[in-house]
């Protein structure tokens, strides 16, 4: 039987993460997709390098501050896929935010930032407000703007495999894991290749299957009970760019929940919505009424611009059971072991693109545990992230 150190599952942002992260840290790394990098949630989110403004509503400000320290931390290091934009907020009569509670959250957002680093948020006189693309004006009250960054989130999933690549990881793709047995002290992960089984003998294994790896008690042996998660499906479209060169976060009119309108290559995209999903994450496809809802958005905003829906697609957040609205619930990233003393089976639960770097490290810091000590052979946080076309 072939052995490593390190068994990944899933070729998504974190998978990737973790394969740098410890590849980095001195180990040897196999990650196993089934399909390709970034064919799932990796290439279906909102794209945005972010702290969150939001979750400053719901309090998750530790969140929003190590995301904002990783957003510079990536704008540095991969300059070529992460890029600044300038937001702006519009707030009409009947906006449910008042303009305080606006100019507050900007306010934190920039502290959090670093307030020397990034350019700062601020007003715009309504002398300024023709030039914001043709957004609506009628019952405007305010506008804000903020800076934030953007990626192409599947270029960046590339370019991080990549990086782990240069530092040794090995990736099988298409290969699909079907089980895994977690002794004490090693594992064995069985998984599909075509129409051949293989086996692997590892120290760890890192399930990073996103949707795919929360139900994993009939996959392994002895069985991991279900982790209290469900999906949460997001949709975006896709319209003509109609010059949009700035971002907009605007509120739903129908239930107030925010939604974002962002330049995309020639393009515009508009999302996202939050409707809980019971199917199969492969089966995942936007519903029409997703795609009604975003497009009505689109129009009530931009009256004057071309709606036709070029493209829509789906993601699925991964987010803890919860009787509360998807929009409240917490987005930190858990990180849930088989056994706290002899962790050899790791999943990461939930998380955002934007903290993937920081989530591989404490992954690759929980494993240590189990793996022998090594001299690290780089740092990520220094690590320049290139495009790839792998
Ligand atoms: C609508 C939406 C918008 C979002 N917007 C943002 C945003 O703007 N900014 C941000 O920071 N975060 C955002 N997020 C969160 C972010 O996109 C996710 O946290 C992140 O992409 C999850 O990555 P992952 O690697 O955990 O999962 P995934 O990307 O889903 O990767 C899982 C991988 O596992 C593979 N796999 C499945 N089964 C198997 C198997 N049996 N064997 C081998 N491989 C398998 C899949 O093919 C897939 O590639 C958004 C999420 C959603 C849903």
């Amino acid at each position: 039987m072939d052995k490593t150190e390190l068994v990944i599952l899933g070729g998504g942002i974190h998978g990737v993460g973790v394969a740098q992260a410890a590849a980095a840290a001195g180990y040897r790394v196999l990650l196993l997709e089934k399909s390709a990098l970034a064919a799932g949630t990796s290439s279906r989110s909102s794209k945005l390098i972010h702290g969150g403004l939001r979750y400053l509503e719901s309090g998750q400000f530790h969140l929003v501050r190590e995301n904002l320290r990783e957003r510079e931390l990536l704008l540095q290091l991969a300059p070529e896929l992460v890029h600044r934009t300038t937001f702006y907020i519009p707030l009409y009569q009947g906006s449910s935010r008042s303009p305080w509670m606006i100019r507050l959250g900007l306010w934190l957002y920039d502290l959090f930032a670093g307030l020397t680093k990034v350019p700062r948020s601020s007003r715009l006189a309504p002398a300024e407000w023709a030039s914001l693309s043709g957004l609506q004006t009628r019952g405007l009250k305010a506008v804000f703007s903020y800076s934030d960054a953007q990626t192409d989130d599947a270029a960046l999933t590339r370019a991080v495999m990549r990086s782990a690549r240069q530092l040794g990881a090995v990736i099988c793709c298409p290969a699909s894991f079907t089980s895994a047995a977690i002794y004490d002290d090693h594992c064995v992960v069985n998984y599909r290749v075509g129409d051949s089984e293989k086996s692997v003998q590892c120290l760890a294994i890192v399930n990073a299957m996103g949707p795919w790896g929360f139900r994993m008690a009939s996959r392994t042996t002895p069985p991991l009970p279900d982790y209290a998660y469900e999906c949460i499906e997001g949709t975006h479209i896709e319209c003509p760019g109609c010059g949009l060169t700035a971002a907009f976060y605007v509120e739903s009119p129908s239930d107030r929940r925010g939604v974002f309108i962002l330049p995309w290559g020639d393009r515009t995209l508009i999302g996202t919505t939050e409707t809980p999903y019971y199917g199969h994450p492969d089966q995942l496809a936007p519903t029409q009424a997703s795609i009604d809802y975003l497009q009505k958005i689109y129009q009530h905003y931009f009256p004057a611009h071309d709606t036709t829906v070029l493209d829509a697609w789906a993601g699925l957040r991964v987010l803890p059971k919860a009787s509360s609205l998807p929009f409240n619930r917490p987005r930190e990233t858990r990180i849930a072991v088989n056994d706290p003393n002899n962790p050899r089976f790791l999943s990461i639960l939930g998380g955002k693109l934007t903290g993937y770097r920081l989530t591989a490290e404490r992954v690759v810091q929980q494993l240590q545990k189990v793996l022998p000590k090594r001299t690290p052979i780089a740092d990520t946080a220094q690590l320049r992230l290139e495009p790839s076309d792998d």
